[in-house]
C-alpha cells in the first residue's frame, strides 16, 4: 500500500479515536458523531481510491448505494425508543460482512493469518446470529416459551461447539473450500441465534453490547488477515468500547455477565407487600410543593419512556425555572432499557446538558433538595439495594431519593419495576404517589403551575 493510503488512513483512525472520546459527553457527542462519520468517509474513500484492482465496479456502487439508502432513511425514522433494534440490525450486519471477509480471504491465507480467517468467521457469524435474533425480539416480533430456555442454551453450546470443531479441523489439515467455510459459518450463527433466544428483552442491550464487542474483534482480526492497519485499529475500538460497556451495564445492574447470559431471568411484576402506609398525592397538591420548594431533583425512569412524556417534563421544569426553583435532573446509569436511555430522550425535548447529573455527582445532593420528582423510575431509586440482602438489587448502586426532604413518585400503580422487587420507598413516611400515566401526571402539573401565579 502507498505512503499515501497508509497516510489517510492513519487520519481516519485519529478521527474515529477523537470521534470516540467526544462522545463521551452529551455534549460533545454529536460533534464525535461527524468526526466518526468524516473518518469513516476517508477511509472508504481510501480504499476504494487505492484498490489494487477494479473488478465488477457497477456491482460495487450499486451495493454500496442501496446499503446507504437503507442507513440514512432507518438512521432518520428510528424511534428513541427502536435504537437497540437499529444498533442490533447494523451490529449483526458488521459481524456477517466481516465473516464473508474472512471467509473469501482463507482460501488464499496460511498460518497465523488462515487461523486468525477462521476465528473472525466463528466470531462474525455467531455475532450475525445473535444480533438476529435480538432484533426480532426487541422488535416483540418473536416470543420464546422460557421452559425451553435451558434446551436452547445446551443446544447452542453444542452447536458452537460443533463449529469450533469444524474450524478447528479446516485449520489443521488446511483444506476446506467455500462449502466447508459456509458449514462452519452457519453452525456458528445458528449457535449464536440459539444462546440468544432465551435472553430476556429487558437484558438484550447487554447482550448486544457483547455481540458488538464481538464483532469489533472480528473486524480487527480480518484487518490482521486483509493487513489493513484501518480495520485493525477501528475492530478494536469497536471491540474494547464493546467489552467496557457489557462490563459497565453488568455492574450497573448489579449482575455478572454469565449471570445475564446463563438464565438470569428475574422475577416480574406483582402487587407490592412492603408494609406501611401508601400516601397519594393529587397534582394540585403536587404543584404547590415544586411551587414553593427551592431545590427540585427530577429522577427519570424506563416509565418515562413508555409514556413519551419528556416534553411535560420539560414544560414542568421551564415552569417551576420560572418561579425560581432550582432544577436538576438525576441520571441513574441503567435507568431505562439501554445505556443513555434517559440522556437521549431528554435530549430530545431539548433540556440542557448542564442539568444532567450522573448518579455519583448528584448523590451528595439529595441531602439539601426539597422535593424529588420521580418519573416512572423504579429499581434505580430501591433504597432495598443498600440493605435487603438476597434481593436481586442488593449491592446496585441506587440514586439516594429518600435522603430528600420530600419525594413524589409519578406512576400508574404499585407494580414492580424491573427486577421484579417491592419499593420500601413508596411507603416511606417523607413519599407521596401521584398516581397515573406520567404523561397525564405530568400535564396536569402543568395546568397546575401554570395557574399557580
Ligand atoms: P423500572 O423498570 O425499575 O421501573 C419503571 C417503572 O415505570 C415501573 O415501576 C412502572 O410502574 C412505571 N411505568 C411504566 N409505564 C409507565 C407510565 N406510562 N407512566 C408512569 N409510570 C410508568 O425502571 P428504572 O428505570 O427505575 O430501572 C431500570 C431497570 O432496567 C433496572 O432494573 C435496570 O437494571 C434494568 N435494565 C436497564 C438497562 C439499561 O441499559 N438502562 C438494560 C437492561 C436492564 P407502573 O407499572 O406502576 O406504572
Amino acid at each position: 500500500m502507498s505512503a499515501l493510503a497508509q497516510l489517510l488512513y492513519m487520519a481516519s483512525a485519529t478521527l474515529f479515536v477523537l470521534g470516540v472520546r467526544f462522545l463521551g459527553s452529551p455534549a460533545s457527542a454529536r460533534s464525535g458523531n461527524r468526526l466518526l462519520a468524516i473518518g469513516m468517509l476517508l477511509a472508504l474513500g481510501t480504499t476504494v481510491a487505492f484498490a489494487p484492482r477494479y473488478d465488477h465496479v457497477a456491482w460495487v456502487a450499486l451495493v454500496a448505494l442501496v446499503g446507504g439508502t437503507i442507513g440514512v432513511v432507518s438512521a432518520r425514522r428510528v424511534r428513541m425508543t427502536a435504537m437497540p433494534q437499529m444498533v442490533a440490525v447494523f451490529n449483526g450486519l458488521g459481524g456477517g460482512s466481516a465473516a464473508l471477509v474472512a471467509a473469501g480471504g482463507w482460501s488464499g491465507a496460511s498460518g497465523s493469518a488462515a487461523w486468525l480467517a477462521l476465528l473472525t468467521m466463528l466470531l462474525g457469524a455467531v455475532s450475525f446470529g445473535g444480533s438476529i435474533i435480538a432484533f426480532l425480539k426487541l422488535q416483540e416480533w418473536l416470543r420464546v416459551d422460557m421452559r425451553l430456555s435451558l434446551a436452547l442454551r445446551v443446544l447452542g453450546l453444542a452447536v458452537v461447539a460443533a463449529a469450533v470443531a469444524g474450524a478447528g479441523l479446516m485449520g489443521a489439515s488446511g483444506h476446506g473450500g467455500v462449502g466447508a467455510a459456509l458449514g462452519v459459518m452457519a453452525a456458528a450463527a445458528a449457535g449464536g441465534a440459539l444462546l440468544t433466544l432465551p435472553i430476556g428483552g429487558a437484558d438484550m442491550p447487554v447482550v448486544i453490547s457483547l455481540l458488538n464487542a464481538l464483532t469489533g474483534l472480528s473486524a480487527a482480526a480480518t484487518g490482521f488477515v486483509l493487513q489493513n492497519q484501518l480495520l485493525i485499529i477501528a475492530g478494536t475500538l469497536v471491540g474494547a468500547s464493546g467489552t467496557i460497556l457489557t462490563q459497565q451495564m453488568s455492574r450497573a445492574m448489579h449482575r455478572s455477565l454469565i449471570n445475564v447470559i446463563w438464565g438470569g431471568q428475574v422475577a416480574q411484576g406483582e402487587a407490592l407487600s412492603a408494609d406501611g402506609t401508601v400516601q397519594p398525592i393529587t397534582p394540585d397538591d403536587t404543584a404547590m410543593l415544586l411551587r414553593y420548594a427551592k431545590k427540585v431533583v427530577v429522577v427519570p425512569g424506563y416509565g418515562l419512556a413508555v409514556a413519551r412524556a419528556q416534553l411535560e417534563v420539560k414544560q414542568v421544569i421551564d415552569l417551576l425555572q420560572g418561579f425560581g426553583v432550582e432544577v436538576l435532573f438525576g441520571i441513574h446509569p441503567v435507568a431505562g432499557r439501554m445505556p443513555g436511555h434517559m440522556n437521549v430522550l431528554l435530549a430530545e425535548a431539548d433540556v440542557s446538558y448542564d442539568q444532567l447529573w450522573e448518579m455519583d455527582r448528584i448523590n451528595p445532593r439529595f441531602r439539601d433538595t426539597d422535593v424529588v420528582l420521580v418519573v416512572g423510575a423504579n429499581d434505580v431509586t430501591n433504597p432495598a439495594a443498600r440493605t435487603a440482602v438476597g434481593s436481586p438489587l442488593y449491592g446496585m448502586p441506587i440514586l439516594n431519593v429518600d435522603e430528600a426532604r420530600n419525594v413524589i413518585v409519578l406512576k400508574r400503580s404499585m407494580g414492580r419495576g424491573f427486577a421484579g422487587v417491592d419499593n420500601p420507598l413508596y411507603v416511606d413516611a417523607k413519599t407521596r404517589m401521584l398516581f397515573g400515566d406520567a404523561k397525564h401526571s405530568l400535564g396536569a402539573l402543568v395546568r397546575e403551575l401554570e395557574t399557580a401565579q
